[in-house]
């Protein structure tokens, strides 16, 4: 569940209030996929920073990592999702200390670069907190990758606040995100304001956001061309059954040969080519051998 009530989600509504389980459950489940070959794992919550909130002692989700990351056999750890207004520089330095297994991956939704817009969708930070955030999370983190969600055409939203988005991601640089058009939902406040923004601007404000997003993330793919990444092979392309798909440590898509590994196996790929959405490896280095830090 989630205690935050942002003004579009229903998550509250249906979902109820947060809760987190206790340390020791969340340890003994991981201990238990660890020793039956499970070798990554994500720690998943609508807002998985507020982790340990109503738990005895001083458990947060920064601890759990660290003890997480310390059982046998698991080689990778993610999180999801963050919430940008509860991302803290202790949880940015476990990662950076753990970086042996904790994956640098942040999935921290903005939703609006506009101060007036995340008021109104009320998620208790503001544009500036955010580029604050993302400057934290990369001079403490090596190798940290961003993504995260947009919402465009929240109600009122004029021309200049989507610009303010626009400008968020220019000074960002996310990896990748989710765009979505707003629509209301049942029990929301949002829901109770007029959605007044015309259906042809979400979808060009939609457009002009995804092609954005696409030149940012060919570009930051770009930069990894040459590059030899520990990728876990996942199974056959969606797009290519004859080649296979894996992601890196920093959840980005590799397209690989067929006889690069097998669904399970860590294998390193040297990158040759790049496109917004995904890598695409050729050669392949030797494979397996220890985790590396590499985006
Ligand atoms: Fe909670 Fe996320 Fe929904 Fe906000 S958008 S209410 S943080 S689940």
């Amino acid at each position: 569940g989630c205690n935050n009530f942002c003004s579009y989600c229903i998550v509250p509504h249906v979902q109820g209030r947060e809760v987190s389980r206790p340390v020791r459950d969340v340890l003994a489940d991981v201990r238990e996929l660890a020793a039956g070959g499970v070798t990554e794992i994500t720690l998943l919550g609508q807002n998985v920073d507020s982790y340990g909130r109503g738990l005895d002692g001083d458990s947060d989700l920064a601890s759990l990592i660290a003890r997480v990351a310390r059982i046998p056999g698991l080689r990778r750890l993610f999180f999801i999702t963050s919430h940008p207004r509860d991302l803290s520089p202790r949880l940015a330095e476990t990662v950076s200390g753990c970086l042996d297994v904790v994956c640098p991956y942040f999935h921290v939704p903005p939703q609006s670069g506009s101060n007036r817009i995340l008021r109104l969708m009320n998620r208790g930070y503001t544009r500036e907190r955010y580029i604050e955030m993302t400057s934290m999370i990369r001079e403490t983190v090596p190798g940290a990758v961003l993504a995260g969600d947009f919402i465009v055409g929240f109600p009122s939203e004029t021309a200049a606040d989507f610009d303010d988005t626009i400008d968020l991601l220019e000074r960002v640089r996310l990896s990748s995100s989710f765009i979505f058009k707003y629509s209301p939902r049942p029990f929301t406040r949002a829901s109770a304001m007029p959605d007044d923004v015309a259906s042809a601007d979400k979808i060009r404000r939609h457009r002009l956001l995804s092609d954005l997003q696409h030149a940012v993330s060919l570009q930051e793919n770009r930069k990894l061309l040459g590059r030899t990444l520990e990728v876990l092979v996942q199974g056959p392309s969606s797009t290519d059954p004859d080649r296979l798909t894996g992601r890196t440590r920093g959840n980005r898509i590799v397209i690989m040969p067929s006889n690069t590994g097998r669904p399970g196996d860590y294998v390193r790929v040297a990158v040759a080519d790049a496109t917004p959405l995904a890598l695409y490896a050729e050669g392949v280095s030797p494979a397996a051998g220890p985790a590396v830090t590499a985006p």
